[in-house]
């Protein structure tokens, strides 16, 4: 009987988030950190070599990220056989969207269960000013994935002065088209905290000094001038994000606080660079290479001594609010 995958504070590490390239086809200014490494990517059989070990100490759900997943050569292979590994019960992508017209018929014909779609605006001038792209290629993507996804997530990072005043489009587009929204707080990257990192927000909380940074307790403020949100309990939390029920519909939209509120205490969660690291936190230092363990006699063992290490250099808690953080979102894909 093998050791299930847990930290030293008895964290139970059942879900892994995968990158699978560095690349991305749009330039969020606030993702894009880090030059680009050099190092060659980890094939779609080390991939599936690392998550068959995983899922043998307890990991169950996936996510595939980026960069862009999406413009991975062939990414739906990689779908096709993870899905084929019996105790993966959850894979799901983090995607831009823009690929999705190409793609998603192919993904869920893989075996894809779940698509998050990150969009930022729906007006097209801040779309294009926040990263570069077309809104219609991701709005055409949406349409596309409903044929063949249900309960699509958008996921939405909330920027002070240039999309905040949105989210009310968004929660009554997400009503429109059946989709759940998922309000993000805006995280710091790697060298991007400032002396003294943190300043005091409106009701004495500590928040980093990014001026575009908007906490999600004032989001929720603000809407509660148009609608009635009721907190749904922890229960129904189920990852990162706490979910509100708008004006007692059936819609829920969710607020992911990693800075005003960190949920480390429920982390459940290790990540893999698309060259091979395990991260054992997002916002960590700590960097465990797969590589030279990959193509060993006994790999499958080697691989699941790595995946218990990198657990057991899990931090209890992230560093935000000393202005610490090693994470290049392009690089480890959030
Ligand atoms: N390219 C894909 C996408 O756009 O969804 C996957 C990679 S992207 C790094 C994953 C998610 O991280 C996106 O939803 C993006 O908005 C979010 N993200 C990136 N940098 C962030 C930051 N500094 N703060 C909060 N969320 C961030």
């Amino acid at each position: 009987m093998l050791k299930i995958l847990k930290d030293n504070l008895n964290r139970e590490i059942t879900y892994l988030r995968i990158s699978v390239t560095p690349d991305c086809n749009l330039q969020c200014f606030y993702c894009a950190a880090g030059g680009k490494p050099v190092n060659s990517l980890l094939s779609f059989d080390e991939i599936t070599k690392i998550v068959s070990a995983g899922a043998k100490i307890g990991i169950s759900k996936i996510r595939i990220t980026g960069g862009e997943p999406l413009l991975r050569e062939n990414l739906p292979e990689l779908v096709k056989q993870i899905s084929q590994i019996h105790e993966i019960n959850d894979i799901s992508i983090t995607t831009n969207g823009h690929l999705l017209p190409q793609l998603a018929h192919e993904l869920k014909s893989a075996g894809l269960n779940r698509l998050n779609i990150s969009l930022d605006s729906l007006d097209p001038k801040i779309y294009k000013k926040i990263n570069g792209g077309s809104l219609e290629n991701v709005l055409k993507g949406i349409r596309i994935a409903k044929k063949y996804f249900d309960n699509i997530r958008i996921n939405m990072v909330v920027i002070k002065d240039i999309n905040d005043n949105e989210a009310e489009n968004f929660i009554e587009f997400a009503k429109e088209n059946d989709l759940t929204v998922r309000f993000l707080e805006l995280m710091p990257n790697k060298g991007q905290s400032t002396n003294p990192p943190f300043l005091k927000g409106d009701r004495g909380i500590l928040y980093y000094c990014n001026p575009q940074f908007l906490s999600n307790e004032t989001l929720i403020s603000n809407l509660q001038e148009k609608y009635i949100l009721t907190r749904l309990s922890d229960n129904e939390k189920n990852g990162s994000a706490e979910w509100f029920l708008v004006d007692n519909f059936s819609q829920k939209i969710g607020f992911i606080s990693p800075v005003s509120k960190p949920f480390c205490a429920d982390c459940n969660r290790m990540r893999l660079t698309a060259f091979g690291e395990l991260i054992p936190c997002l916002h960590g230092e700590e960097r465990i290479s797969l590589r030279e363990v990959l193509h060993a006699d006994n790999y499958e063992a080697e691989i699941i001594k790595k995946l218990h290490f990198a657990a057991s250099q899990k931090i209890t808690n992230h560093q935000l609010d000393k202005g610490k953080t090693s994470c290049e979102m392009k690089i480890i894909g959030g």
